[in-house]
């Protein structure tokens, strides 16, 4: 299909702030002429009985005919029974590799206002494959699952990423001097993708060495790949970097699928209120586009936010301003024309 030939997207509005917030990308990809058609489906995990999936078979299979999905946040129920909502969508879909560009936005105020950095994250096993047992009264053992084809996997769509996004440097992040079978075998995994682009540059990194310099000289990392706990724990410390919750994007890579996703949760404490900040959405709706070769539409977006944050007349609560998240999505209308 040629660029500009209409994309169906399912839409995933969400729980709490989730309806508000998908519903300005839906305004602002509407003002900017996106040649995008949303299949919506509401989903909502708050009345699932335990034992029942959370998430609806006809959801997923609305992502995996259109391929693309955006996705509001979701309320994970409280209490046994149930399935976790993001190991369903992982396995359901495939999705493998969770990215987050962390990059400073202009005109919001933080520690560094310079910091341009791409977590990726392996989001298939690592600690997270949930084998935990008690051996002995007081003993539990937690196994962690590295494996050469997931490791690979990751490692190539990282090279890839950067590529494809203009970046110059992949750093493999682990644990290797400790772990020297799982993260030593994921290491491996990544210096042997990364002869195969010679183009980007390729560099290693201890974890707690990584953490200290991402809180001291951010400058020093482009892309990071990591195993899937320690790419938790670093794309959250990245994503504070750069103002917090309200602001990051991220997108999950599956096989067939992309899913991007905003990283925060439903804000139970101001849904309803038209309160929300919608640009953690609207980013990852703007990756989406990347995705879908719809770079002009992509910069254009992404230009009028950058335009509304950097005059700060019209800022969300949680960035210090006073806006509606409906004033805030007609404000970065307004600046479309001009983007
Ligand atoms: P949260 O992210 O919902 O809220 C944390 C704080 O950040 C709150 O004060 C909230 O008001 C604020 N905040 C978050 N997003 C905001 C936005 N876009 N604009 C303005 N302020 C924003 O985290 P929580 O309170 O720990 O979780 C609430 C619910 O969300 C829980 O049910 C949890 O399971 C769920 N959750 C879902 C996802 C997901 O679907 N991806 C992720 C995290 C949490």
């Amino acid at each position: 299909p040629s660029a500009q030939a209409v994309r169906t997207v399912t839409l995933f509005p969400g729980d709490g702030i989730g309806p508000e917030i998908a519903g300005a990308v839906k305004e602002i990809f509407r003002a900017a002429d996106a040649p995008v058609q949303w299949e919506e489906i509401a989903i909502s995990t708050k009345n699932v009985k335990p034992g029942e999936d959370l998430i609806p078979q006809a959801a997923l299979d609305s992502v995996r005919r259109n391929r693309y999905g955006l996705k509001g946040p979701l309320e994970t129920p409280v209490g046994k029974g149930h399935k976790s909502l993001n190991l369903t969508l992982r396995q359901a879909l495939s999705l493998y590799a969770n990215v987050r560009p962390c990059v400073s936005m202009p005109g919001v105020k933080t520690k560094f206002d310079n910091i341009n950095v791409v977590t990726i994250r392996e989001n298939t096993e690592g600690e997270y494959v949930g084998l935990e047992h008690e051996v002995y009264p007081g003993v539990v053992e937690s196994l962690k699952v590295i494996t050469r084809q997931a490791s690979e996997r990751v490692a190539r769509f990282a090279f890839e990423y950067a590529r494809s996004n203009q970046r110059k440097r992949v750093t493999a992040v682990h644990k290797a001097s400790v772990l020297k079978m799982s993260d030593g075998m994921f290491l491996e995994c990544c210096r042997r993708i990364s002869k195969e682009y010679p183009d980007i540059e390729f560099k290693e990194a201890l974890i707690e060495l990584c953490c200290g310099y991402l809180v001291s000289q951010p400058q020093r990392y482009d892309v990071l790949v990591l195993t899937n706990l320690a790419g938790d724990i670093v794309s959250d410390l990245a994503a504070g970097l750069i103002g917090g919750l309200g602001l990051t994007a991220s997108l999950n890579k599956g096989e067939h699928v992309v899913l991007a996703e905003a990283v925060h949760g439903t804000a139970p404490d101001i849904a309803g209120k038209d309160w929300a900040n919608p640009t953690a959405l609207l980013l990852s709706g703007v990756m989406l586009l990347r995705e879908m070769d719809l770079h002009d539409h992509a910069e254009r977006i992404e230009r009028a936010v950058h335009q509304v944050l950097q005059d700060a007349q019209c800022r969300t609560r949680d960035l210090g301003g006073t806006a509606r998240c409906s004033e805030y999505t007609q404000a970065i209308i307004d600046r479309l024309g001009t983007a």
